[in-house]
């Protein structure tokens, strides 16, 4: 496969998942709830969080919002991959996932689907937009309100 046609097929993911997501709406019940918002481009999310009885592990994570495809394919995805998984395991795949964003890191196979957003790398002005909603699920995670309206911007992650 050509460079251009894997890049095709990455666009085809993101637009595909932009027109139907599969992880939009609010858990039930909310422990965790963020806002962000990406003034550069106009993104806003809203990301709520089940966790387990013990509140160590990620039963689901839901997203409402409005922005562009990038933005909302990259909440979806990231919903997906959150799945079951422990607190720790996420803050480990917000740090993957922001290095990517810097072209450093992949995803190993059993999170692959999550490198489709690699190809955004190379557009320094979307990056903003494939990280707003690992920038909220981080401010989730490490929140300790259970239903916390506090917006983040991402607006000052990068220099
Ligand atoms: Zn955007």
């Amino acid at each position: 496969m050509s460079l251009g046609n894997l890049r095709d097929l990455y666009q085809q993911v993101i637009l595909e998942r932009y027109k139907t997501p599969r992880h939009r709406g609010t858990t039930n019940p909310v422990h965790r709830r963020q806002r962000g918002h990406n003034p550069s481009c106009g993104d806003t999310i809203e990301l709520t969080v089940q966790l387990n009885q013990a509140g160590d592990r990620i039963v689901d994570v839901k997203f409402e919002g409005e922005g562009c495809a990038i933005s909302m394919a990259s909440a979806d995805l990231m919903a997906e991959a959150l799945q079951g998984k422990t607190i720790e395991e996420a803050l480990e795949m917000v740090k993957r996932f922001q290095g990517m964003m810097k072209g450093e890191e992949e995803f190993p196979k059993e999170h692959r689907k999550l490198n489709v957003m690699q190809g955004v790398a190379q557009f320094p002005v979307r990056i903003k937009c494939a990280n707003l909603s690992w920038h909220a699920l981080k401010a989730a995670l490490e929140s300790h309100n259970t239903d916390s309206v506090d917006f983040v911007s991402n607006e000052t992650e990068q220099e």
